[in-house]
């Protein structure tokens, strides 16, 4: 593992922030933050809510038996960066080549026979219609539901009705959008706050130090306007003695920003009054303490006095927040991956299995060295050859033993065996730095300098 700072050694690991491009936070001005999953932490019961929100929506709007509301919500059974195989009723893990790790088909894996005609030594194209990726929090309960229901449709005798799996996977996307967008799901949300979001105690000085630090505060967020109001005044009200209110924290917050388009559209920006209502007049100059609806990055840049590189925007969602600020806009980026927090408590868990592993692989290549200047050798060839084969059991039965521990059905987020897993390599290549929560910035000086590990190639590594 790569050795740390000192400073950084106090910082408990699965708080740590971690740097894959070079960050230098005293160039920072301004630092932006999405708001669901990012400075907003849903509660499992959220996940819960959803479920058996979107179930009756199954039964009561698309005519659907009313066993499927048996379905049970399963937490921990999905991960964000699985992919949904429409056409075959499948869930599945990728690695960053997009190989085609675990697949699971209702209640268990994938037949092996079926998996290996279906998937083996196919690269699966990110155009391909039928394969849909999982990269939202908010999806997480869709996966483990169409599970579920694959499972009952496949149990039901020869000759029933049953939907499709596509047809399936179409209806439950359609009723969780709908949940979302018509504030069916938002309703019951905020007649119980504090049951769905988790109050983070840390949130309200990690920003004050950045506050005192000179840096200038921003919200860009999908949601709409009285959600914001609702879920942000719960989080920081009365939380800090300098700020009495929470807007009070920011110079912008924009709301129904619509990202990903955000970054790209014209859309202008739009003040809301007291009562919600959008007042239809351009915006000159921002005010603090305003709430605006929708607007486009390239304003929001012109009316914050955004360079570009001096702004940090800190968000959740790879694409609508992570890939698009960078790509569209030339902001810096930190990801805030919640689930870290389990899997780094379970790294530390297994740090000795971890070290086993990787002296066995160390082992293993040394050996393959040793095999291949072996080759003419036939008696000497033969018995490496057997060693070989015992120590990649060995590797292959601890690898299992210890991805088992951290999700029984999909094994470690970041990994796929020796490969990043899909969604690991996402956040490698578009987030500059990535960590568990926004408070883990509070254990950090506003003018740290976050250095990238990463500054070898693998032929460089090995000399
Ligand atoms: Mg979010």
């Amino acid at each position: 593992m790569e050795s740390v700072t000192r400073d950084e050694a106090r910082v408990p690991y699965p708080r740590r922030i971690f740097c894959n491009r070079n960050l230098r936070m005293d160039r920072i001005r301004f630092v932006g933050f999405d708001m669901d999953y990012t400075l907003a932490i849903y509660e499992e019961a959220m996940e819960h809510l959803q479920s058996e929100m979107v179930l009756e929506r199954l039964s009561q709007q698309h005519g659907y038996d009313e066993r499927v509301l048996q379905a049970k919500y399963e937490p921990g059974f999905a991960i964000r960066g699985l992919a949904v195989d429409k056409a075959h009723g499948n869930v599945f893990k990728m690695d960053s080549h997009r190989f085609v790790g675990r697949v699971w088909h209702g209640g268990g894996p994938l037949d092996k026979e079926l998996r290996r005609t279906t998937y083996t030594n196919r690269m699966l194209s990110p155009a391909d219609p039928s394969i849909v990726m999982v990269d939202t929090l908010f999806s997480l309960p869709e996966i483990s539901l169409y599970s579920q229901l694959i499972a009952f449709y496949d149990g039901l005798p020869e000759g029933e009705p049953r939907p499709t799996p596509e047809r399936l996977w179409g209806d439950l996307r359609d009723s969780m959008d709908m949940l979302h967008r018509d504030g069916t799901l938002k309703a019951r949300i905020l007649a119980d706050v504090p049951r769905y979001i988790r109050k983070d105690p840390d949130l309200a000085e990690t920003l004050h130090r950045f506050r005192s630090a000179n840096k200038k505060l921003f919200i860009v967020t999908n949601s709409e306007p009285n959600y914001t109001e609702a879920v942000m005044s719960y989080l920081l009200d009365g939380e800090h003695p300098a700020y009495p209110r929470w807007r009070d924290y920011f110079e912008l917050i924009v709301t129904s920003a619509r990202k990903p388009l955000f970054f790209s559209s014209e859309e202008p920006m739009r003040e809301v009054d007291a009562d919600w209502n959008v007042v239809d007049a351009p915006i000159a100059q921002h005010r603090k303490g305003a709430i605006y609806v929708g607007g486009n990055a390239a304003e929001l840049s012109r009316l914050g006095g955004f360079q570009g590189d001096d702004v940090l925007y800190v968000g959740d969602h790879i694409y609508g927040d992570i890939l698009r600020s960078k790509r569209t806009m030339p902001w810096r980026t930190a990801m805030v991956v919640p689930e870290m927090e389990r899997e780094l408590e379970l790294v530390e868990q297994h740090t000795g299995e971890l070290e086993e592993l990787a002296e066995l692989e160390e082992a293993r290549f040394q050996l393959e060295l040793d095999r291949a200047a072996a080759q003419r050798n036939g008696a000497r060839g033969q018995e490496l050859k057997e060693l070989l084969r015992g120590l990649n059991q060995q590797i292959s039965d601890l690898e299992a033993h210890i991805a088992n521990d951290f999700n029984p059905y999909w094994g470690p987020l970041f990994r796929d065996r020796a490969e990043l897993s899909a969604f690991g390599a996402q956040v490698e290549d578009y987030a500059c730095v990535y960590t568990s929560r926004v408070s883990n910035f509070r254990q950090y000086s506003p003018f740290w300098y976050f250095r990238s590990p990463r500054d070898r190639m693998a032929h460089e590594l090995r000399r």
